[in-house]
């Protein structure tokens, strides 16, 4: 591949928060953002600013509907409780705020945008998506709208047919098993933490074909990571050969993050992410999860390091120290911060045993995965 890796960004999700309250009340892409730019990594050539998706481009997967009630809620600032019942928007885990409709369509543009510019093959990151739980008629665990199944919609209207889509988010992609189940030319890989919240993509979904889904359970670590990308995740999309590849590289697996029980350091993302770009001549790495301020920018900011062929340092230089200890949380306030999170880009790993659980959630998947196909 010859041409740069590009990173997809935007203002708009700047200063946006979901409420003082909620998980998304952090920054999250500004903060990749200022962080590589202070580091060097995103030189104007290879940054892109996010479209907004008009609304008759969000209808390929969501509602028209659905899209109106999402505007006007925007335009109200506020909803009736018909259509809070009915699109699931003013609830505590999908808020009306302000840019409620701009935000998302602004992530959707931009896996939109990221179709388009992989039409002759490379690599995009659109930090901003990864939206997994959105649902055609309603908002799903903190996700309006899903990006990645637009992305998806997008490559396919060019022709490419054959699109493996891997999930590292510590929950279960509800919304794009929804729309891809039983999808000949999909194949969906999705690690995620057992029973916890959306509680589907048990060992046993198989998504009409579709789908390879693996519950890991509390305190994955490094060593079972590796072990399940090298045995199932790497093998079962070489075997897919496809046209294109999209990562969902959710941040919440990590240690630090408050919502889940995984603990991943940011350099088994990254190791993941390096491997598996090879294996497709188009690939679209997206956000998602990821709900501590410094463990979503240090990681996101690493997996462009990955894409892009920059060495993380050891120790980060001033002006990006700066963007980290410029960073604020309302949650775990009387926690103490690690000096690594101001300091440090790359997490120590975390190394421990592959436990049974793996082991055998493994055998049970390793022979599930796509044969290899002839090449043609
Ligand atoms: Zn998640």
């Amino acid at each position: 591949m010859t041409r740069v890796p590009l990173f997809i960004g935007s203002e708009v999700y700047r200063g946006s928060s979901y409420g003082a309250w909620h998980p998304l009340a952090i920054p999250r892409v500004p903060t990749v953002m200022d962080l590589t730019r202070a580091l060097g990594w995103l030189p104007a050539a290879q940054y892109v600013t996010s479209p907004r998706a008009r609304p008759a481009a969000l209808t390929a997967f969501h509602t028209p509907a659905y899209i109106a009630a999402l505007q006007a809620a925007e335009r109200d600032g506020g909803v009736s409780a018909a259509v809070r019942d009915r699109h699931h928007l003013g609830t505590h885990s999908n808020p009306v705020y302000p840019e409620m409709f701009r935000r998302p369509a602004t992530a959707a543009g931009g896996s939109i945008l990221a179709a388009e510019l992989l039409r002759g093959g490379g690599v995009v990151y659109n930090p901003g998506g990864g939206t997994h739980h959105g649902l055609p008629d309603r908002a799903n665990g903190f996700c309006y709208l899903n990006d990645p199944v637009l992305g998806m919609l997008a490559l396919r209207a060019q022709g490419i047919r054959r699109i493996a889509y891997v999930d590292l988010d510590a929950h279960h992609c509800d919304g794009v098993a929804a729309r891809f189940a039983g999808d000949p030319e999909v194949l969906m890989i999705s690690v995620h933490e057992d029973r916890r919240w959306p509680f589907t993509g048990a060992l046993e979904d198989r998504a009409g074909g579709a789908g390879l889904n693996l519950p890991v359970p509390r305190g994955l670590n490094d060593t079972e990571m590796r072990a399940i990308v090298d045995a199932l995740i790497l093998p079962a999309v070489a075997g897919f050969r496809p046209e294109a590849l999209v990562v969902q590289c959710g941040a919440d697996a990590l240690e630090e993050d408050p919502l889940s029980r995984l603990a991943l350091s940011n350099g088994a993302l990254w190791r993941a992410v390096a491997a598996l770009v090879p294996l497709a001549p188009r690939v679209l790495v997206l956000g998602g999860g990821g709900y501590n301020p410094w463990s979503v920018a240090r990681a996101w900011a690493g997996v462009w390091a990955t894409l892009a062929g920059h060495a993380v340092p050891d120790r980060l230089p001033p002006e990006a120290e700066a963007v980290l200890r410029g960073l604020s949380w309302t949650r775990q306030r009387h926690r103490p911060r690690p000096e690594a999170w101001f300091t440090t880009v790359a997490d120590r790993p975390r190394e421990g045993p592959v436990r049974a659980e793996i082991r055998d959630r493994l055998a049970v998947l390793v022979p599930r995965r796509p044969r290899r196909r002839a090449a043609s």
